[in-house]
C-alpha cells in the first residue's frame, strides 16, 4: 500500500474457467475466531495447480471461481480471537490442508485420507486467510534465516516424504534401514526431482529415468547416481534394470510421470519382492493393463500415495530448515501476481528439447513488503463446515463451501 490508508481490496488470482486465470481486485480477508491472515511472502507454482488450470477442476482440492494457489509462506498480519500460538509479525508456513482427527481414517493414522479434509487455496494473492483448523494443526513457525520461498516447498515435499515412508524409507534421524537400497525414479518433473533428492538424502542409491536431455543433468544435480534417458536406449526397462545390483531390479520404484505407460514400466523395473509406488495421478477414467503373472510370481507390492499428513509435513519442513535439502535449487524463476496468467500459459507448453525446463516459479506478490494493513476491512463470516476455502464471491473473507468436494 503506497499511501498508508486502509485498503479494502487486494490483487489475487482467481480461476474463472478452464485455462481462464484472472488477476482481480478482491476483498482483503479478515481473521475470524481461530484464524490468521497472512501477508504472502512467496508462493510457488505447482504441477497440481497446472493440472487444475488445464482441467478447470480438481477432484478434492478446488472448484471454479475461487482463489488459486496452495504453496506459500508469509507473515501474520492479523490473528483471530483465541489464537495464542502465533503473533502478528510471525513468519509462518501454513500447509494447504488439515485433517479432522476424528473420522475413521484419521484415527487409523491415515489423515491424508480424512473424510473431512479441509483444503485452503489463495496463495497467489497479497493476503490469505488461514482457516482455524489449519492454524491449529498444520501451521509451522519459520526459523530466522529460512526464506519464504524455501519454506513454501514444504507442501509438495511432504507428499513425497509420505510416499517414500509408505514405501519403506525412513527419515528418522537414526534410520539406517534404507541406506544402500536402490530406487528407480521415473520422471524428472518437479515431483520426480523431489523424489530423487529426498531419496538420495535418505541414503538410497537413485537411478533416474528421464525423457529430455536437460533432465539428465538436473536429475544428477539432485542426487541421481545414474540416469537413463529413454530416447537413448533401445529398451528403457532393460537399461534401468541393468543398473541395479546384479540386474535384479530396484528395491523401490517411484513413478512420477502419471501415464499408463509409466505405470507399466514401473512394475517391470522392480526386483522380486520389491515395492512400486504409483505416485503420479493420471486423469480420472484412465485404466492400465498390467502383467498379472509378473506381479504374482515376483511377489510385488503395488501402492499409490495421495497427499500428506501433519507428521510428514513436519518432516519435510525439518528437512528444509536443516539446510540438507537444497530447496533453493528447485526455484527456476520468479514473477509477480500480475504475471501469473502468462506464467501458467507458458507452463502449458511442453518444454522443448535443449531448453532447461522450469521446476518452480516463485510468485512474489507486489506490495507484499510495504507493511500493508489487513485489519478491519471485512467481517468474517461464520465457519459453516465448508471444506474448500477460498471462495471469491460475497463474503469471501469468511467464505466456505457447504459439502465436501469429491
Ligand atoms: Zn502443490
Ligand atoms: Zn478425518
Amino acid at each position: 500500500m503506497q499511501d498508508g490508508s486502509l485498503r479494502r481490496t487486494m490483487r489475487a488470482a482467481v480461476l474463472r474457467g478452464k485455462e481462464d486465470l484472472r488477476i482481480e481486485d478482491v476483498p482483503i480477508p479478515a481473521a475470524g475466531p481461530g484464524e490468521l491472515v497472512l501477508r504472502v511472502g512467496a508462493a510457488l507454482t505447482c504441477g497440481t495447480d497446472l493440472k487444475v488450470y488445464r482441467r478447470g477442476y480438481h477432484a478434492k482440492m478446488l472448484t471454479l471461481d475461487r482463489l488459486f494457489g496452495h504453496e506459500l509462506a508469509g507473515t501474520v498480519v492479523e490473528r483471530g480471537q483465541g489464537v495464542t500460538a502465533f503473533a502478528v509479525g510471525d513468519r509462518v508456513l501454513p500447509l494447504n490442508s488439515a485433517p479432522c482427527d476424528q473420522c475413521f481414517f484419521c484415527r487409523n493414522q491415515q489423515q491424508n485420507l480424512c473424510d473431512d479434509l479441509l483444503f485452503n487455496n489463495g496463495a497467489y494473492a497479497e493476503f490469505i486467510r488461514i482457516p482455524a483448523r489449519i492454524v491449529e494443526k498444520n501451521t509451522l513457525r519459520i526459523p530466522e534465516g529460512v526464506r519464504f520461498e524455501d519454506a513454501a516447498l514444504t507442501e509438495p515435499l511432504a507428499c513425497v516424504i509420505r510416499g517414500l515412508e509408505e514405501s519403506g524409507v525412513s527419515f528418522a534421524p537414526d534410520a539406517g534401514s534404507s541406506a544402500g537400497k536402490t530406487a528407480i525414479v521415473l520422471g524428472a518433473g518437479p515431483i520426480g526431482l523431489l523424489f530423487i533428492h529426498a531419496a538420495s538424502l535418505a541414503g538410497l542409491r537413485v537411478i533416474a529415468v528421464v525423457k529430455r536431455r536437460d533432465q539428465v543433468a538436473t536429475a544428477q544435480h539432485f542426487g541421481a547416481e545414474q540416469v537413463v534417458r529413454i530416447s537413448e536406449v533401445p529398451d528403457p526397462i532393460a537399461a534401468a534394470r541393468a543398473l541395479t545390483p546384479e540386474g535384479r531390479g530396484a528395491d523401490i520404484v517411484l513413478e512420477a510421470v502419471a501415464t499408463p505407460e509409466a505405470w507399466q514400466w514401473a512394475v517391470q523395473m522392480a526386483r522380486k519382492g520389491g515395492m512400486v509406488n504409483l505416485f503420479g495421478g493420471p486423469p480420472s477414467g484412465t485404466t492400465v493393463a498390467l502383467d498379472t503373472n509378473l506381479i504374482h510370481y515376483s511377489d510385488l507390492t503395488l501402492k499409490a500415495s495421495f497427499h500428506h499428513t501433519p507428521a510428514s509435513a513436519r518432516r519435510a519442513f525439518d528437512l528444509i530448515v536443516s539446510g540438507r535439502f537444497r530447496a533453493k535449487d528447485f526455484h527456476t524463476g520468479a514473477a509477480t501476481i500480475e504475471d501469473l496468467p502468462r506464467v501458467f500459459r507458458a507452463m502449458l507448453t511442453r518444454p522443448t528439447e535443449g531448453v532447461v525446463a522450469e521446476i518452480k516459479t516463485i510468485i512474489f506478490p507486489e506490495g507484499s513488503s510495504d507493511g500493508a494493513e489487513a485489519t478491519g476491512s471485512q467481517t468474517a463470516g461464520a465457519q459453516t463446515g465448508g471444506r474448500v476455502e477460498g471462495e471469491v464471491s460475497a463474503g469471501m473473507a469468511g467464505g466456505s463451501v457447504g459439502g465436501r468436494q469429491r
